[in-house]
């Protein structure tokens, strides 16, 4: 019998992922979150090892060397992001795992763990939003902000490979419909608060 426990969040950054991933840890306080390891700059309001693990180049490589990662993908040119082999292991039906990929990654998740893993994909309403959205989050240059939409538009297409998609009109309704989801998937086993 497969044992649903890993749950993987995506979406084009700007997407409400972030809190909506948040709110989900918070309804369900047995989840953990996979920590990722990346080889891409720290911004400054986050702290390593809580939101990533900020590794060199080399060190990325000895853990693809060891069999550390069960994915890595190159996101942005030159930045590398991989989910911990260690990270995973550690989750049961009792203590699930949030993981908060790209969509290959999500999509290599569901093709290795199947019915124990359940991917969501959150989608902005459409690329216009998301592209206010993130000019008004202000931590992007100009080509930064650029490389992300170029990913964004990537990313949608492979929105009819996830279990279930997510619409972030509303960030209160995403969020429940989230919830909802993940709850379903966990049943009987666990309930949200
Ligand atoms: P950011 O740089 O904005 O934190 O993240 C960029 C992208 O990398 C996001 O879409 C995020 O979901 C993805 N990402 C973060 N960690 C991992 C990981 O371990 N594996 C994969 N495949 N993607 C990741």
């Amino acid at each position: 019998m497969t044992e649903p426990k890993i749950i993987a969040l995506t979406a084009p950054s700007g997407s409400g992922k972030t809190t909506i991933a948040r709110r989900v840890l918070a309804a369900f306080p047995e989840m953990t979150f996979s920590v990722s390891a990346t080889t891409r700059p720290r911004r400054e309001e986050e702290e390593d090892g809580v939101h990533y693990h900020f590794i060199a180049q080399d060190e990325f490589q000895a853990l693809i060397d060891d069999g550390g990662f069960i994915e890595y993908e190159e996101v942005y040119p030159g930045c590398y992001y991989g989910t911990l082999r260690a990270e995973v292991e550690r989750a049961t039906v009792a203590q699930p795992i949030l993981l908060d990929i790209d969509v290959e990654g999500a999509v290599n998740v569901k093709q290795f763990y199947g019915d124990d893993a359940l991917t969501l994909f959150i989608r902005p309403p459409s690329l216009a939003v998301l592209t206010e959205r993130l000019h008004l989050r202000e931590t992007e240059t100009e080509a930064s902000l650029r490389v992300r939409l170029d990913r964004a538009r990537h990313e949608l297409t492979y929105a009819d490979r996830f279990d279930a998609v997510v619409v972030n009109d509303n960030l209160e309704q995403a969020v429940d419909e989230t919830i909802r989801l993940v709850g379903a998937f966990l049943e009987p086993q666990m309930d949200a608060d």
